[in-house]
């Protein structure tokens, strides 16, 4: 088995700034653990370094219009109606470089993409990768170009059929957006769920549309979900669809801001339950592409990247971090001196009992959902219903609307559906929840949405009356 690591070290050049979550020096300290451990010598595992994207290639999933906005913001300098494409303060701030750096994690991933289609790598790894947020034509989430569909519509050129799983404690809306119709690509996200944490979607009811009914499939998690809930509801999810739907290639996306100290998100993983979940994939991958995405606690992206890739390799680590990473471990604060966490001193343990409850049966009716990968005539009976139906109520419930008063929006087209429901009747008028959340949809569609029935909701008008 030959693997492949792709990274380059011109990340460092680029800033999100002082006060963003996303410091890009965690991917050179990923890269220093994996050096120390030796996993950067390893005898079957190729290094590549990576380059930019053409505009061509990324222009298969993002407009035009919106890549000149991209380009145009470059040089540091916030393009005028920037905030169209959700770039500004917050979430997605305009930095120097933003361009460069949105084509080399595009190009990273292509690489890797194309070593795993050409045959040149069984598993590859691009951690810097996994920007899962990103829309055709916004910029969501800390995600500028969504590099994990652009790697996806390449193995789907090559005439591969893909699953993609993606573990990061936010949901993979960019990615399920794109696919959402495409019986060829099996997408399936376990998250924090959305009535919780950004961006608000990815529940159980999130199906698919058209002939992709049954191709989506989201296994939402109550905060606090910790590894020993985490662990049998992948179980019960995702070995069985990877089963029933045979992909030829499976692309992972591995955030691990799952994990317990993370500062942005409220689950409860541990290090060794990540790794174990990687695991679990790498067991059902004919071929893989794993990339990276959340992780905003330094030190577990750093631990749970290194372990991701040794578990690529087959290699079992010493649990002691490696003398020579002691300086580091030291400057950046490290609370264990260990790759794996220690057990957990509580926290999450008084309601591990009704999470593991909730948990169980969100992930039996998440199985139940991707029934269509099944290809089974009438097993999916029971759940083919109306997306927008189900879009409503459940979103209806979610902020305490009754369902009765709640009207499906114009364009009720999967998740579009419902970033529509969530900010107005009309997803073109570009108020959509996915960055700056609630409070910036409340300021920016106080004004023009005030018929839609989420204007009107309690939840909403509360957030604009705080403004
Ligand atoms: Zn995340």
């Amino acid at each position: 088995m030959n693997t492949a690591l792709v990274h380059s070290d011109a990340y460092t050049r680029f800033d999100y700034g002082p006060e963003h979550p996303l410091r890009m020096e965690r991917l050179g300290l990923t890269w220093r653990l994996m050096e120390a451990y030796g996993l950067t010598k390893l005898p079957d595992a190729a290094l590549h370094a990576c380059e930019p994207a053409t505009e061509s290639a990324i222009a298969l999933f993002h407009g035009q219009e919106y890549l000149d906005v991209l380009k145009a913001a470059n040089g540091g300098v916030a393009p005028q109606h920037a905030e169209r494409y959700g770039l500004g303060p917050g979430d997605n701030p305009v930095f120097p470089g933003l361009w460069d750096a949105a084509r080399l994690c595009a190009g990273g991933s292509l690489l890797a993409a194309e070593l795993v289609a050409s045959g040149k790598a069984t598993r590859a790894f691009h951690f810097a990768g996994g920007l899962h947020h990103a829309l055709p034509a916004r910029a969501s989430g800390f995600c500028y170009v969504n590099d994990a569909v652009l790697a996806i519509l390449y193995l789907k050129s090559r005439g591969l059929r893909v699953l993609y799983v993606d573990i990061d404690a936010h949901h993979g809306d960019g990615v399920q957006h794109a696919f959402y119709s495409d019986p060829t690509v099996l997408t399936i996200s376990t998250h924090e769920r959305g009535d919780y944490l950004f961006p608000g979607t990815g529940f159980v009811e999130e199906v698919g549309e058209g002939d992709g009914v049954g191709y989506s499939v989201n296994l939402p998690l109550e905060p606090y979900t910790d590894s020993a809930v985490y662990l049998p509801a992948f179980e019960q999810v995702v070995p069985p669809l990877a089963g029933a739907f045979r992909p030829d290639v499976v692309v992972a996306q591995l955030g691990i801001d799952s994990h317990r100290t993370d500062p942005l998100t409220h689950l409860a993983l541990d290090v060794q339950g990540f790794a174990r979940a990687v695991a679990h994939i790498a067991e059902l991958a004919p071929r893989l592409l794993c990339l990276g995405g959340g992780g905003y606690d330094l030190q577990n992206v750093a631990r749970a990247w290194t372990a991701a890739w040794a578990v690529l390799n087959g290699v079992e680590l010493p649990a002691e971090l490696p003398v020579s990473f002691a300086e580091e471990a030291r400057r950046y604060q490290f609370e264990v001196r260990t790759l794996w966490d220690r057990p957990s001193t509580g926290g999450s343990a008084p309601r591990s009992t009704s999470i593991g409850r909730w948990t169980r049966s969100g992930a039996s009716s998440s199985r139940s959902t991707g029934c269509s990968a099944r290809r089974a005539p009438g097993y999916c009976a029971g759940t083919r219903r109306s997306t927008s139906a189900s879009f409503s109520v459940a979103h209806a419930q979610m902020i305490g609307t009754p369902a009765a008063t709640a009207t499906p929006c114009a364009t009720s087209r999967g998740i579009s559906a419902w970033l529509c429901a969530r900010s107005c009747a009309d997803f073109s008028c570009g108020h959509s929840p996915s960055d700056g959340w609630l409070a910036m949809e409340a300021r920016a569609a106080r004004a023009t949405c005030s018929s839609c029935w989420f204007a009107r909701s309690p939840a909403f008008q509360a957030e604009a009356a705080r403004m």
